[in-house]
């Protein structure tokens, strides 16, 4: 058994969509309700369990929100051990103290009950106090169905299901390539991934395509009257530009690193300390565009699933300043030398290709 989750676009009717906002809203404020709770029991010096805390906020819950009888009781449940989890963090120094949840926060409550409470079929879902909702696509995974979480995004709902996905089940994928060398990756700006037998992904660069729309969009959203209806208005098609551009560039992430591992026995790619190259305020829009941090970790998991194994270079290693036939090392390399020459050997190739060899795991 293996765990797989799966983030599905939810189409609920109107109807659907008020109830699944009212669900978040109850999810909130029971989160702040047990903050509340918990706090105010803090500094009469006394220390409340979430048992204790569940107890209070069910004994009192009908006189504060009168409302909630029409609510499934699960969401504020599982908000509630959501900010139990928020002070394990805090008393262990992970994290500060849990702060109130606002409504221009996130929006998403978890839905499900133990088991059973949350059914699939096909492309529909049946959850608590709501119904069937329609999903755009089936469920990828068979198996039990775990944590079902519900949230929103501007105008878009989506839901997030874990699945305890059979063995076999869990692997259907696409097939993996015959005879497959070890491959090294190295990311740019240019090209999002270059790999050491000479292939190419193209970063979309959506940030950057998009800078224009951005800006006009920000601009009408600075001149409305905040929280009027045309602010609104605004504030969502101003989201629904940065939904598009994240959206472009996880599509590219995944399509390149479904290739690689599918292509790769074992990987090799750099340590990146990407808040350092942040540093170059002239780089960092690019870098933040291609958001490799992402790209890697999806790397990652895709090969451990395949059983690939992944090679970390040290970090400061200097993959682009290297010559990969002798091992020179170069004083200056530029960003515009998009060529790399050798001066020692004489070996010319282009530069991403030279430096993803020098990462290619031996
Ligand atoms: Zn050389």
């Amino acid at each position: 058994m293996s765990l797989r989750t799966h983030k599905i676009q939810l189409k609920p009717n109107n109807k659907q969509a008020t109830l699944l906002a009212q669900h978040c809203g109850y999810a909130r404020v029971a989160y702040n309700a047990a903050l509340t709770i918990f706090r105010n029991a803090l500094q009469d010096g006394e220390w409340k369990s979430l048992y204790d805390i569940k107890k209070e906020f069910n004994a009192r819950k009908r006189e504060v929100f009168p409302w909630c009888d029409d609510m499934s009781q699960n969401a504020c449940k599982n908000a509630i051990h959501h900010f139990s989890d928020a002070v394990k963090r805090w008393r262990s120094g992970q994290n500060r103290f849990p702060v109130p949840k606002n409504r221009s926060g996130k929006q998403s409550y978890q839905a499900e009950n133990g088991k059973d409470s949350v059914r699939v079929e096909r492309k529909r879902v049946q959850l608590p106090k709501i119904g069937w909702v329609r999903m755009t696509e089936e469920l990828r995974w068979t198996g039990g169905i775990g944590r079902v979480t519900v949230s929103r995004r501007n105008d878009k709902w989506f839901i997030s299901i874990l699945v305890m996905a059979d063995e076999e089940n869990a692997m259907v994928q696409v097939p993996l390539i015959d005879d497959r060398p070890a491959i090294g990756v190295d990311v740019g700006i240019n090209t999002l991934a270059t790999c050491s037998d000479g292939t190419k992904f193209p970063n979309p660069r959506p940030l950057k395509h998009a800078l224009r729309k951005l800006r006009r969009a920000s601009r009408t959203l600075s001149r409305k009257t905040q929280r009027s209806a045309n602010w609104h208005k605004a504030l969502v098609s101003l989201a629904r530009i940065h939904y598009r551009v994240s959206c472009i560039r996880e599509d590219s992430h995944h399509k390149a690193t479904t290739a690689i591992v599918r292509m790769a026995s074992a990987i090799g790619i750099e340590t990146l300390s990407v808040t350092n190259m942040m540093k170059n305020k002239k780089l960092a829009k690019h870098i933040a565009d291609g958001a490799w941090y992402k790209f890697f970790t999806m790397l990652k998991y895709k090969a451990e699933r395949r059983g690939t194994p992944v090679h970390e270079a040290q970090q400061f290693f200097a993959s682009s300043k290297t010559c990969s036939t002798c091992g020179n090392k170069k004083a200056e390399l530029t960003l515009s030398d998009r060529i790399y020459h050798c001066n020692s050997c004489g070996f010319e190739c282009d530069r991403d290709v030279n430096a993803a060899i020098n990462l290619c795991p031996s």
